[in-house]
């Protein structure tokens, strides 16, 4: 099953080019604020599963190119992030700090946005800002101390990540939490759609030309093992959501670009780069 999140927290089943507004079967609190509803409805997704696809039923088909698409979990406990996961990448960026000894970090959930969203960049002079093409995990069962054997259990689906990143020598957590530099979607595929997430291609284009192409086969830590690592730390929630790192090719965004992201058997989405204003602050080096 193909979830979406639309046009102002409506819930979606997409098939076929269309979405299908499930909302009311999905999600109990509607559209109210905080969002928390998709991870309601994640953490009690097989309960409410047959109501999604009875409701599927009498929804009318709404073509998915009138729709505003917005991140699928607007609202998760953790977004969590994996440095440097690709032994090429770690060439690229002659980083010691790979996934094997670097574990994780942790990003703003506030820096989420839909695949319809534009990544809106900061006003900094002399910095460059970064694309980073990542495979995201979403987790459907919670849990501490996972073993890689079981890790698999608890993924909900996977959907396309833009790790956006202002390269510099600032902490990752504030160069990469900016309002609009995780846009994630454009749906969750569900785990069971997907299958092995070991044999995935992850590519990325700038303007139609490719910058990244990688398999999740060449990931040092791959996705049971980052599950287990992250919940040998802490509680794994229904909804967080895990960007397995990146691989080679990363390189400048600039205003008017389109960034593609495509993921075999999960998705792809096109999202378009924009200049804002503001974002400057302190202790910015003045080299990149
Ligand atoms: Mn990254």
């Amino acid at each position: 099953m193909k979830i979406a999140r639309f046009n102002g927290g409506r819930i979606g089943i997409v098939e076929g080019g269309a979405v299908y507004d499930v909302t009311d079967a999905a999600v109990t609190r509607g559209t109210a604020w905080p969002p928390v509803g998709p991870v309601q409805m994640i953490a009690d997704f097989s309960a409410r599963r047959p109501a999604m696809e009875a409701a599927k039923g009498s929804a009318k088909a709404i073509p998915i190119g009138d729709v505003s698409l917005e991140v699928p979990v607007p609202w998760p406990n953790k977004l969590i992030a994996i440095p440097v996961n690709y032994h090429a990448h770690a060439l690229e960026m002659s980083s010691p700090a790979i996934s094997r000894n670097g574990g994780f970090f942790i990003l703003s959930n506030s820096s989420l946005s839909g695949a319809s969203e534009p990544i809106v960049l900061p006003d900094l002079p002399g910095r460059q800002v970064h694309h980073e093409a990542e495979l995201a995990v979403v987790i459907g069962k919670g849990g501490r101390h996972i073993a890689r054997e079981n890790a698999l259990d608890h993924v909900f689906g996977y959907a396309c990540l833009l790790d956006i990143t202002v390269r510099g020598k600032q902490e990752r957590a504030i160069r990469k939490s900016y309002d609009t530099f995780t846009p994630m979607g454009p749906w969750i595929t569900t785990a069971d759609e997907v299958g092995d997430p070991s044999d995935l291609q992850v590519t990325l284009w700038v303007n139609g030309e490719r910058r990244q192409d990688a398999n999740t086969r060449d990931m040092i830590l791959d996705v049971p093992e980052i599950i287990a690592m992250c919940s040998s730390v802490m509680t794994l929630e229904p909804g967080d959501i895990i960007a397995t790192g990146t691989a080679e090719g990363v390189g400048p965004i600039a205003t008017g670009d389109t960034v593609s992201i495509e993921i075999s058997r999960v998705s792809r989405m096109d999202v378009p780069v924009r200049q804002g204003q503001g974002g400057s602050n302190i202790a910015i080096p003045a080299t990149v």
